[in-house]
């Protein structure tokens, strides 16, 4: 593979229209897949082209709040062949277990350069449509052939807003966690944050220290104990995701959607600034909410953090997306497209697939199957 000239200049198409394999997505999942692409293929001359439409490199935490921190330790953080440095040399900050959202900015940036990912930005990719002989990924930079084409557009873009009655009719401040940054727009205000997960739990974290924050959550958060960090928690999950898979008792109690008492969680938990726990909002009113016991209060401001869906609008032509938003899969490969894989998104695609330690697995076995459908057309 040879490395790509990006970032494109403003209007300036694509150099080649075709690849034998096109990525739709240079996240960590579409890097992973380039990486073992590259060894899959070594032996061949295969083309292989990412496509990415984010003017730089990292994907969905280019979009992270400030503060973001990962729950899971650098040595737990990494793409297959090179370790996330637990600590990036040159920043202003003193070295910390969980890294900083720009610790993997910095990490993924590094991580292409260092494989010599073809990775081509920005480009958009607005669809996926059949042709003789294979699919064509049409772009905002002209269109591409592809004898493979591999999703991995991640779930950013796609930010899920539950659908509460007089929502549109609300005057205050709405935001949903991929478009927070900050807690500084809230200083005394009231805010509610909606979505019981890590995300919710670290946005309320920073919230209430400086507003009269609630959270909104669908059932009681989970908090893992203080001492069960990324680590503990993914060799947990596995053992449980193991042991369902073959109809065990899973036994083991802590799951990914557990939360994680990251610093600046466990200090607001400790200062009792997340205690304010409330049931789902009944209806938004011009200017506050009222609850399910039919009381009403004002409310400034909401934070959404409340999940995304996969990102799969460039799919929609070829009729593989079902009504969930998801596409079926026998591993990463779709059933009903055979030239057409899916990785990163979440369990559907391979266990903590959407992890950056989790992807490698599907990522591996996605490269060994697009490299025998290469090799058998
Ligand atoms: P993305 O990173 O979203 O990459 C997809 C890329 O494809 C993006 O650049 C996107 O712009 C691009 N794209 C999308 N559509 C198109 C298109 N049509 N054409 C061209 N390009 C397109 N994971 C961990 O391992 N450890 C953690 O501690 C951790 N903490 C997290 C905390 C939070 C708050 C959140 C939200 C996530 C966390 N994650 C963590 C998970 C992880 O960050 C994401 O799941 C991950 O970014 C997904 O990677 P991806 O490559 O699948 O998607």
């Amino acid at each position: 593979m040879t490395r790509s000239p990006t970032p494109l200049a403003d209007g300036e198409p694509l150099p080649f229209r075709h690849r034998d394999v096109v990525v739709v997505g240079g996240g960590q999942a579409g890097l992973a897949v380039g990486y073992h692409l590259t060894r899959a293929l070594r032996a061949t001359d295969a083309t292989v082209a990412l496509l990415d439409d984010q003017p730089t490199p990292g994907g969905a935490w280019r979009h992270g709040w400030d503060s973001l921190r990962l729950f899971s330790p650098a040595e737990w953080s990494s793409l297959p062949g090179y370790l996330l440095p637990r600590h990036q040399a040159g920043r202003d900050r003193a070295p910390a277990e969980y890294p900083h959202r720009d610790d993997v900015l910095d990490y993924l940036g590094a991580y292409e350069a260092r494989y010599e990912l073809p990775v081509w930005r920005p480009v958009h990719v607005r669809a996926v449509h059949r042709v003789p002989g294979g699919l064509r990924v049409e772009t905002d930079r002209g269109d591409v052939t592809a004898r493979a084409v591999v999703s991995a557009t991640g779930t950013w873009a796609e930010p899920v807003v539950p659908d509460v009655p007089g929502l549109d009719a609300f005057g205050g401040l709405q935001l949903h966690s991929s478009a927070y940054r900050s807690p500084a727009p809230f200083a005394g205000q009231r805010v509610l944050v909606v979505g019981g997960g890590n995300s919710g739990a670290q946005v309320l974290a920073e919230v209430s220290a400086v507003a009269d924050a609630s959270w909104v959550v669908e059932r009681e958060p989970r908090f893992l104990p203080a001492d069960v960090d990324g680590r503990v928690l993914f060799d947990a999950a596995t053992a449980r995701y193991h042991a369902l898979q073959n109809g065990e008792d899973p036994g083991r109690p802590y799951t990914l959607g557990d939360v994680v008492q990251v610093p600046p969680v466990r200090e607001a938990r400790e200062a009792g600034r997340l205690t304010d726990v409330r049931p789902p909002i009944a209806r938004f009113t011009p200017d506050g909410v009222v609850w399910p016991d039919g009381s009403g209060e004002h409310v400034d401001a909401v934070v959404w953090c409340t999940g995304f869906r996969p990102a799969l609008a460039p799919l929609a032509l070829l009729g593989v997306v079902r009504a969930d938003g998801r596409v079926e899969t026998e591993g990463t490969r779709s059933v009903a497209e055979p030239r057409l894989w899916l990785v990163g998104y979440g369990q559907w695609t391979g266990f903590a697939s959407a992890t950056l330690v989790g992807v490698g697995r599907s990522a591996r076995a996605t490269a060994r199957e697009v490299a025998a459908h290469l090799s058998s057309a």
